[in-house]
């Protein structure tokens, strides 16, 4: 009889303990997209802000560089024989990129946010050391997941990082490249979504992701309009960017949106050939599909896996590409074309050798369908590109690819 007792009360107990652990669970757990959402209204709340604005326009202009100046290339422009070619020079900002501009934006908003740790993921290392800096500069910590043979490949960029103080998390699973430090990245966020923040490194992601850094990328264009403006007296004809994730391009665009005079071409990385799997031609060659939480054009297998995809460019070589542009192709409001390496290897040292700018593989592919359209055009017609970036990271690279 006692026994009996004992193992009901014993049951009963352990009931308790059960159902007391679901109820907490529950509170505990927040779902994927009430975690989206929470970031989202957080952003929405302090993005207008005097505090936020002040301190992100003080940065831009005091610690990035900003505005960037538009530079006429008049040596090119005048060996092409024919539209007029101008440069947005993103390469001029410190860290030598764009990447600076929504990286400084997401650290601002996770210092306004109370949290503790900003997570990420890198590829090439270019978004790694550009988040590094911002984080140094916010006072707030820093761990990015890369793939170990990534970190292998990208040593300078590794070691900024930890010069800048960032903790390097090594990523050792499947391809131990880009897609699997997202994976671990994000998981590693999924632990601790209160206390810690991812910050995303293109126009990617899940909703407010391609939001936000739009919003943080838009600076350029603003400027770039104004300025043109007030050199011109009248907007450009073509305005072009090259496009991975494409938040350069985005960046760059979105003032230009309501210019329905003004042709809008995004231009991606065909790699060594649009007929060979070698390509990153996402919205030329895509078809629909989700990857990493939103659906955008993608490069697949019939399973819907992300196909390996290449460029010369590593911050080119990824299978999906903002849901932003993906729209914009379909309104056709934006033009997507593609370059392949031997075309960007040959802007690369063109506007290295014509104007003494040595630009990023990435943004060389920007420049090198300017280059394939200019001479048709009439002198009087002008070009304004994004010059996403500087070309230091690629110099050996390109070097012995060469045999310079
Ligand atoms: C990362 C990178 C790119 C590609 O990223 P987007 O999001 O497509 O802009 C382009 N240019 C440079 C210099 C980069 O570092």
């Amino acid at each position: 009889m006692m026994k009996a007792v004992s193992i009901h009360f014993k049951i009963r107990l352990g009931y308790i303990a059960l159902e007391t652990y679901r109820i907490l669970w529950d509170l505990i757990r927040v779902s994927f997209i009430e975690i989206m959402n929470q970031i989202n209204d957080a952003y929405e709340e302090i993005r207008n802000t005097a505090a936020f604005q002040d301190e992100l326009n003080d940065l831009y202009a005091n610690y990035v560089g900003r505005p960037s100046p538009i530079y006429h290339a008049k040596n090119i422009s005048k060996k092409l024989g024919g539209a007029q070619i101008y440069l947005k020079r993103e390469d001029l900002n410190h860290t030598g990129a764009h990447k600076i501009n929504h990286c400084i934006g997401e650290a601002l908003l996770a210092k306004h946010m109370g949290k503790t740790k900003v997570l990420a993921e890198t590829g090439a290392g270019q978004h790694g050391v550009a988040l590094a800096t911002a984080c140094a500069l916010v006072g707030i910590d820093c761990e990015i997941h890369m793939g170990e043979i990534d970190i292998k490949k990208e040593h300078p960029n590794v070691t900024k990082m930890k010069i800048l103080g960032c903790k390097i998390v090594p990523v050792s699973r499947g391809t131990k490249t880009l897609k699997d430090a997202v994976d671990s990245a994000f998981e590693e966020y999924l632990k601790d979504p209160v206390t810690t923040i991812y910050a995303i490194g293109s126009v990617v992601g899940p909703h407010p992701f391609p939001k936000m850094v739009r919003d943080f990328q838009s600076v350029v264009g603003k400027e770039a309009r104004a300025q043109f403006l007030e050199t011109h007296n009248k907007l450009p004809d073509i305005v072009m960017a090259c496009v991975g994730g494409g938040s350069n391009a985005i960046g760059l665009f979105t003032e230009f949106l309501p210019d329905d005079a003004v042709e809008l071409v995004g231009v991606e990385p065909a790699g060594k050939g649009l007929d060979t799997p070698d390509h990153a031609a996402t919205l030329t060659l895509g078809t629909k599909g989700a990857i990493h939480g939103f659906k955008c054009y993608n490069l697949q297998d019939n399973e819907g896996n992300p196909l390996p995809v290449y460029s010369i460019a590593s911050g080119l070589d990824y299978p999906g590409v903002g849901p932003q542009h993906c729209l914009l192709k379909d309104l056709g409001r934006v033009r997507y074309e593609s370059v392949d390496d031997k075309e960007c290897l040959n802007a690369f040292m063109e506007l290295s050798r014509v104007e003494g700018i040595i630009p990023a593989l990435e943004s060389a592919h920007a420049v090198a369908y300017a280059m394939k359209i200019a001479p048709e055009m009439g002198s009087d017609k002008t070009i304004l590109i994004n010059l996403s970036g500087r070309g230091d990271k690629d110099a050996d690279f390109v070097a012995q690819t060469l045999s310079l």
